[in-house]
């Protein structure tokens, strides 16, 4: 698709900005001057008034700006500072903060500064909220109401919610595992949220273990440990993300030890998360994991189909975007391991629908997100290996399943077939009757007939998913 979606994202990509920055003024200030140049999954090209806002922008919002990206985009873009010093400058920055030197080279107009998606851009989420106006940091859009339950992740919801209601009291610490984008930290959030709701002044820290880590360092160095541990011993509620980060950082696994137990013994609530068992993260003092081990461990699994339509129909009713069933489970059926990738499909498809200038998605617009999903993934699935699935499940020939014959016996196979390509290739209606020699009015038939056979019939409903999975797995 020839249009440019850069307008689109930038304004989503503002509006995760804004919510998850702490004041409103701070949004004004530091992102209402800047452009965007060009949005994509590679790169953010920013333009900004002066070299001094680059920096600031580097200095205090890059991870928030990370995140506002992954968000929108499921990818961490690098980012490139274009300075056009004729943007309006909305307000000055305080003179009073000192900004480390510019380097000579990056000065003067059109200069660029470049942060790699390596030290910068990370999807990492680590801002650490505090009882009262701070509260920003616990992005709103992570609340339990959001979280769609199934059986990938029934367990942990359950030990969250219960969490949320009596912290301290049943699961101390609930450990939160599970592979990327499977929603550990929403599921971590929500447990502030709702302890933020029973409590308002309770004092709830959230951070990844990194930026716990960078804080500690920082305070040695500032000869403020002291401060550095009260600060968190005060805490009702730490949730550490990412505890796996922790792994091989020895003075910050004693010092988090420490805060553990003193935390604990006030039987205080903690949470954390890791992509793995405690048990597993190589690294991990023995003493931490087995304090992790007295409370619960519990995982998060990739969600199963239905979830994952439910997912996608939950986000586009939060954002008001009419999803067509048909187009959900397209996407659904694609995009299986990650939530955050299955969302960021959903707003390419929401920019791309608007810059189409519809209010409803076309099958065609979800296939052409899809089809650039699945290079990237390198998973996209070929009509030869459905056919071959088909075929064989039904004792035919692949010559009976693309052939004229139109005996029950290989036609319904034959639309099951076109039904799963539909269902599970970005390819046109027309390219699947090219494939079978027909025209695309037989691929709408045999579709609809599937998909009506599949609400009537369970048996058959059985059959075709199981196939379906198959044809996923490539088994
Ligand atoms: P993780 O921390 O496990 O990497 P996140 O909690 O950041 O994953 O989740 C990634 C995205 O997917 C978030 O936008 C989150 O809201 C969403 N998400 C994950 N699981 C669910 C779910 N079960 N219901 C609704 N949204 C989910
Ligand atoms: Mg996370």
């Amino acid at each position: 698709m020839a249009v440019d979606p850069t307008p689109v994202y930038w304004n989503r990509i503002l509006d995760e900005l804004r919510s998850r920055l702490p004041t409103e003024q701070s949004f004004e200030t530091w992102f209402q001057p800047v452009r965007a140049r060009r949005v994509s999954d590679h790169s953010l090209e920013l333009e900004v008034p002066s070299l001094f806002f680059a920096e600031w922008i580097q200095q205090h919002y890059l991870e928030l700006l990370g995140e506002a990206c992954y968000a929108v985009l499921a990818s961490s873009p690098a980012l490139q500072f274009i300075v056009e010093p004729e943007l309006e400058l909305v307000a000055s920055p305080v003179s009073s903060v000192s900004v480390p030197a510019v380097s000579g080279a990056a000065a003067g107009g059109g200069a660029t500064a470049s942060t790699s998606p390596a030290n910068g851009l990370a999807p990492r989420f680590a801002s650490a909220i505090e009882a009262g106006s701070q509260d920003s940091g616990l992005n709103s859009r992570y609340t339990f109401g959001a979280f769609v339950v199934g059986e990938s992740n029934r367990m942990c919801h359950a030990a969250a919610l219960a969490v949320g209601e009596k912290p301290g009291v049943l699961y101390n610490p609930l450990v939160i595992y599970g592979g990327v984008g499977l929603g550990k930290t929403h599921l971590m959030l929500a447990i502030g949220h709702r302890i933020r709701e029973d409590r308002p002044d309770a004092v709830i820290f959230y951070m990844s273990a990194e930026k716990f880590m960078n804080q500690m360092i920082a305070s040695i160095q500032a000869g403020s440990t002291l401060a550095f541990r009260e600060k968190y011993r005060k805490a009702d509620l730490l949730l550490i993300d990412d505890v796996q980060f922790l792994a091989t950082k020895d003075a910050t696994q004693e010092e988090f030890f420490h805060t553990f137990n003193a935390l604990y013994e006030e039987q205080k609530q903690i949470v954390l998360t890791s992509d793995k068992p405690p048990r597993e993260i190589a690294g991990l003092e023995e003493r931490l994991v087995s304090r992790f081990n007295q409370g619960l461990v519990t995982d998060v699994k990739p969600p199963e189909l239905e979830t994952r339509v439910a997912i996608l129909q939950k986000r586009a009713a939060a954002d008001r975007f009419y999803l067509p069933g048909e187009i959900a489970l397209l996407i659904a059926s694609h995009v299986k391991g990650n939530v955050r990738e299955l969302e960021g499909c959903l707003l390419r498809l929401i920019a791309y629908t608007s810059i189409a200038g519809r209010s409803v998605p076309t099958m065609e617009m979800a296939q052409e997100i899809l089809r650039e999903y699945l290079v990237a993934q390198d998973l996209s699935i070929d009509p030869d290996s459905i056919a071959n699935l088909v075929a064989q499940h039904y004792g035919i020939t692949r010559e009976q399943l693309r052939g004229k014959r139109r005996t029950n016996s290989v036609a319904l196979p034959r639309q099951i077939a076109m039904y799963l390509m539909r269902r599970q290739t970005t390819l046109s209606l027309s390219e699947i009757g090219r494939f079978f020699d027909r025209d695309h009015t037989t691929v709408i038939h045999a579709c609809d007939k599937i998909e009506r056979l599949r609400g009537s019939d369970r048996p058959m409903r059985d059959t075709v998913e199981q196939l379906a999975e198959r044809v996923q797995d490539g088994r």
